[in-house]
């Protein structure tokens, strides 16, 4: 059941707290870039929760009282070293396009804006891995790859402008997920560099496992300024619309696809109702009424072989380009919860869920449909599960209140699917709703105090003897 309070929180610095930290930042770091005017803590304290009609009632009201905005990793320590001293909460944001209120500050303080660390330190000519600040832009990291002949693996449909740090401590997959897992399968993230909420920060260079931790902790136990990770070869993908006029035949294709010799990137299934109310790119037909559409972006070599495969399963392609030339809308931004922003744009009484669908799917939706016919549209997406091909759902949902979203998540996991509720701010209950005694740990010996992003890490105020987030 998503959560309808916060957690024990503490206490909200008082405004003299705050002063003093002010201070002590000028005197410490002269050239630090402070913002307190209260347009800008309200928007530098929010993201992309709205989504959620729960989050957005809980949320209500929740921001920082100053923003620090560094620009290099002295910047970083000094800022968490005065919040250690002063005993201020710490929120680190990236460009706050989470869609969990990860980056909302619950219990005030500052929040610590990150995209001014932006270099890309250095990319390895023999494995590719690359090391980068964590506020660098995702495309524009992927843009410093290219001249390397290397790519990023995965990229949230967010890509144009979120930040490498946030996806690490907030995301979880997205495109490339059909091809390369997800965020905290082995093998992604290489390296970290973290500074400990103390009053004596320390900078730390973790590899390997002991990173296991901070990927996906929100930012709760420690501010990452760089990360290390495994890259993948550059290859010039096609976009490719499929239009089907029988949603089995689209469903069919989306599960016998990733199986196939043919290389893909991104796979993604739009019922029909989805699928007329969307953008497309320049030069794509808009879809016909009752057309189910299938989005692909796959390798030069597998654009023909494509072609073939769908055609002769029912589907016809209405459009394809490479992504590198295409213009307007890219067919990525339509992708994952971009479909849940395009179709809010149009109908902002509506929400969604996100599940891994059991298999096999079809009696699995057709179950759904049967009990909330035109309340849910489907929106489909291929993903790599522990090296098996999989669908995940990102359904979009009419708001009917809580009740009816309790009962609806009820039913897929009675049905088989595992539900990640993204109507919740923890990193647990937004995941499989266990605590991860690592990333608990972590946070004891990174951020003693409890500083860092107060209440969206249950195990935290769960502990034995716990009083606050
Ligand atoms: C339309 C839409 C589509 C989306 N599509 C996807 C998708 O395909 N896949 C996906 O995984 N997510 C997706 N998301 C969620 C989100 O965009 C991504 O997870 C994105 O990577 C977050 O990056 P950010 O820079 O905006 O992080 P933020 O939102 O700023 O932060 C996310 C979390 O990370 C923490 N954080 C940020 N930087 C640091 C740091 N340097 N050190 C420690 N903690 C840090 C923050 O405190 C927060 O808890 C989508 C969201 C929207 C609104």
């Amino acid at each position: 059941m998503p959560s309808l309070s916060l957690p024990p929180l503490p206490p909200l610095p008082s405004a003299g707290q705050i002063e003093a930290l002010e201070q002590e930042l000028n005197r410490h770091a002269p050239g630090l870039k402070v913002l307190r005017a209260p347009g800008e803590l309200e928007k530098l304290s929010n993201d992309f929760h709205g989504y959620s009609p729960v989050l957005r009632k809980l949320l209500a009201g929740c921001r920082g009282q100053l923003v620090a905005c560094p620009s290099s990793v002295q910047e970083v320590m000094a800022v968490a070293g005065a919040c250690g001293r002063h005993g201020v909460p710490l929120t680190v944001r990236g460009a706050g396009t989470g869609n969990y209120g990860q980056c909302v500050p619950l219990a005030g303080g500052v929040v610590l804006e990150m995209t001014g660390l932006h270099r890309v330190r250095s990319v390895d000519g023999t494995t590719g891995v690359v090391e980068a600040e964590a506020g660098c832009l995702l495309a524009e990291l992927d843009r410093q790859l290219l001249l390397h002949g290397r790519a990023l693996r995965l990229a949230p449909s967010t890509y144009r402008t979120a930040t490498l740090g946030g996806f690490i401590a907030g995301g979880s997959g997205g495109i490339g997920s059909l091809r390369w897992g997800f965020l905290r399968d082995p093998g992604h993230l290489l390296g970290l560099e973290v500074v400990t909420l103390e009053p004596e920060p320390r900078l730390l260079q973790l590899e390997g496992p002991a990173c296991e931790p901070l990927n996906h902790a929100y930012g709760t136990n420690g501010i990452l300024t760089a990360l290390r990770l495994a890259t993948t070869e550059a290859l010039g993908w096609w976009q490719m619309v499929v239009g089907f006029e029988e949603d089995g035949q689209a469903l069919e294709a989306a599960q016998g696809l990733p199986r196939t010799a043919l290389l893909l990137q991104e796979l993604c299934l739009l019922e029909a109702q989805l699928a007329a109310a969307l953008p497309w790119p320049q030069g794509c037909p808009a879809a016909q009424p009752g057309e189910s559409r299938l989005l692909l972006l796959l390798a030069p070599d597998a654009v023909a072989g494509a072609s073939w495969w769908l055609r002769t399963r029912g589907g016809t392609v209405v459009w394809q380009e490479p992504e590198a030339t295409s213009r307007g809308l890219p067919l990525r931004a339509l992708t994952w919860n971009h479909t849940t922003l395009h179709w809010r744009a149009r109908h902002p009484d509506w929400t969604y869920l996100q599940m891994l669908l059991p298999q096999p799917e079809g009696p699995f939706l057709q179950g759904l449909r049967a009990t909330w016919g035109d309340s849910l549209h489907w929106h489909l997406e291929g993903v790599r599960q522990e090296g098996t091909c999989r669908l995940a759902g990102l359904p979009v949902l009419r708001d009917q209140g809580i009740g009816a979203l309790q009962r609806l998540m009820d039913q897929c996991r009675e049905g088989g699917a595992m539900v990640f509720d993204p109507h919740v701010f923890t990193v647990e209950d937004g995941g499989l709703g266990v605590i991860d005694s690592q990333q608990v740990g972590c946070k004891r010996s990174l951020d003693p105090l409890g500083l860092l992003n107060p209440g969206k890490l249950r195990g935290w105020w769960d502990r034995p003897g716990a009083t606050t987030g």
